[in-house]
């Protein structure tokens, strides 16, 4: 039978809080209907995990799958929509061949993204579950005036949303702040009705909220989850903790960014100018873990020198600014899970969920930089390194 296994003598992190050592894993047609200690053998083969470690196929929150991060701008902009097209089908692999078996794309300028998204559901192509709010919705002369859906007023926002249902969104995002300063921003009543028009058609809902001020807006209207989240204060975090908002810090982004501007050599004024920002970042994440706000694992990968098939670089950041390896390792499963609402499937390894999960030699728990070298990638239990769609 197709996808039917068990996988003994492994240890697993089931990303549901359980550590099972020496255990065992079975498999029936793609979905999990066993876990735990001990052979559960039962007339079907057997794999030996050969004393090694899985966890949950990783969940990331924030990628954007049409962009290339060696010329982001220049992609972004002029690029045509077939070659971004092309260029999201070859992205969406590497997401999936190292590790990440779901991603929530953060928006592109056309519809490249949903139709790789459609794509990927009827089979079509290769790669990680997908969800997409297809364009962002922005203002003249907001952050990303050149790529996003601009909408001024609250009856364009509506409009725009509804727009983007129409196309096929999954989630709605709002620009809800520009990137250093707190001009040219979308006004808490026209988030508010986007987030209207997302409730309405049983959508989520997420902002790029990197200004307090605009972070406060998005909050305020009922916003989901807030990306980057790079100025947080207490009394905003005491709100989004009431609220039960998520926010997604992508570090990647600011990370890999001023590493490249370090390496091309930018002038000493700008590099002071990102290496502020990148602390004020670390700070607010901090801040943020301390609060215990849920944060869930999402990179921006795509944005400059922020590789995607790299993207997992991101629980080393989250260990090295606070984080447990366990916590880490949660936020890239259960909790991504829950903020894209997919975890009735995804996130954690339990009967009943799909077999979506990682191999790897020694215990991630212990050392979070094996999450950078996976040896197996199990999606619906199919090992997607060895059996190739064409040949099997
Ligand atoms: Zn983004």
């Amino acid at each position: 039978m197709k996808n039917t296994f068990v996988m003994e003598d492994v240890s697993i992190f089931t990303g549901g809080g359980d550590i099972i050592e020496n255990g065992a894993i079975y498999i029936e047609k793609g979905i999990v209907k066993d876990i735990g200690k001990g052979k559960k053998t039962g007339g079907v083969p057997v794999i030996s995990g050969k004393g090694r470690w899985i966890t949950p196929g990783f969940i990331n929150a924030h990628v954007h799958v049409i962009m290339e991060p060696k010329d982001p701008d220049s992609n972004i902009r002029v690029e045509t929509p077939q070659r971004r097209t092309v260029r999201a089908v070859e992205n969406l692999k590497k997401y999936l061949y190292s590790g990440i078996t779901y991603i929530r794309d953060a928006g592109g300028p056309d519809y490249a993204n949903i139709e790789a998204e459609k794509c990927l559901r009827e089979g079509i192509i290769e790669g990680p579950g997908m969800l997409t709010p297809v364009r962002a919705l922005s203002i003249t002369g907001g952050h990303g005036k050149q790529w996003a859906r601009i909408c001024d007023g609250k009856e364009e926002v509506r409009k725009a949303a509804r727009e983007m249902v129409a196309a096929g969104a999954d989630v709605i995002k709002v620009i809800a702040s520009n990137t250093e300063t707190d001009e040219f921003m979308l006004t808490q009543e026209e988030i508010r009705m986007a987030v209207e028009e997302a409730g309405r058609a049983g959508k989520k809902t997420m902002a790029h909220a990197t200004s307090l001020r605009g972070i406060r807006n998005a909050v305020l209207a009922g916003i989901e989850s807030i990306e980057h989240a790079s100025r947080l204060d207490d009394a905003i975090i005491e709100e989004i903790l009431k609220r039960n908002v998520y926010i997604v810090p992508t570090l990647s982004a600011s990370y890999f960014s001023l590493e490249y501007y370090r390496q091309a050599g930018y002038p000493e004024e700008f590099i002071a100018q990102r290496e502020a920002s990148w602390e004020k970042s670390v700070e607010s994440f901090k801040k943020a873990l301390k609060a215990g706000v849920k944060i869930a694992f999402g990179t921006d990968s795509g944005t400059r020198n922020n590789l995607h098939e790299k993207s997992l670089y991101e629980l080393v950041l989250m260990v090295r600014h606070g984080m447990t390896q366990e916590q880490a390792l949660t936020s890239a499963t259960k909790t991504a899970a829950e903020l894209l609402g997919i975890e009735g499937d995804y996130g954690t390894l339990k009967a009943g969920k799909k077999a979506d999960f990682v191999v790897f030699e020694s215990n991630p728990l212990e050392n979070i930089e094996i999450v950078m070298k996976p040896l197996e990638i199990y999606q619906g239990g199919r090992n997607i390194l060895r059996e190739n769609k064409y040949y099997n």
